[in-house]
């Protein structure tokens, strides 16, 4: 069940009206794939902050999530759900998505219901076994939770259509490309601290293409587990 408790809480600043507001605000933006609107529409982003944040949930800011991480700005959350999901082949579904740096849960929340399985991976612990539980809360049960280095990606269930990393490394992973399908994705914040790219890289039959989408800024991708 969601919290109905701290959902009613927030004198209007949680509500469905001040999601709407945010909602708006990504479409001028650019944000311009309708599933992926929908999705910002519905996940309540203010469960999975912090309670004494929750009257912010829905500025386009990131917000401090503990273990020294952020939430990632809706905005950011948006256009890499996008850049995965939208102006595809075909109208189903992506099969197989692979998440790495789960955080919170919320862009786990976004994306879930716009791919048939998705896998995610966290190297902190305890911001893992949080999102499981606020993503369960909210009925999705597509999704499969490793507390692990995402770097090594998810051998075991590659190749993925999708790759989306939500912390940033000095250079794309091999292992991250090597687990793409042919036609697959990868979205991933490229660079250090200040300087970093958002990247979007496809997999062709015969090698990658990339994309430089926008400037960023996200905490670094760790080696290891947490
Ligand atoms: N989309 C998330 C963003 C969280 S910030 C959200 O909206 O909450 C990035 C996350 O990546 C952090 O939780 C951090 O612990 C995690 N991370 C960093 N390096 C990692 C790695 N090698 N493997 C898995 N997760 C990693």
């Amino acid at each position: 069940m969601i919290q109905e408790g701290r959902d009613t809480r927030g004198i209007g600043m949680t509500s469905a009206r001040t999601r709407e507001r945010l909602v708006q605000r990504l479409a001028q933006h650019g944000i311009d794939s309708v599933p992926v609107l929908e999705r910002v529409r519905a996940v309540p982003r203010h469960l999975f902050v912090d309670e004494a944040l929750a009257s912010r949930a829905y500025e386009d800011s990131a917000l401090p999530i503990g273990h020294g991480q952020t939430i990632s700005q809706p905005f950011i959350v948006a256009l890499m759900t996008q850049a995965i999901t939208a102006d595809r082949p075909g109208t189903e579904p992506l099969p197989k998505v692979l998440e790495v740096g789960t955080g919170c849960g919320y862009q786990t929340a976004v994306l879930a219901p716009l791919c048939s399985q998705l896998y995610t991976i966290e190297r902190v612990g305890a911001l893992m076994r949080l999102a499981k539980r606020r993503v369960a809360e909210l009925g999705i049960a597509n999704v499969r939770f490793r507390h692990g280095d995402g770097m090594e990606g998810w051998p075991g269930q590659a190749p993925f259509d999708g790759i989306l990393v939500a912390a940033a490394p000095a250079q794309v992973p091999e292992n991250l490309l090597a687990q793409l399908a042919v036609g697959g994705r990868l979205v991933i914040p490229v660079g250090p601290a200040g300087r970093q790219t958002l990247l979007r890289v496809t997999r062709t039959d015969s090698g990658f293409e990339r994309e430089a989408l926008c400037d960023v800024s996200f905490v670094p991708l760790v080696q290891g587990k947490g």
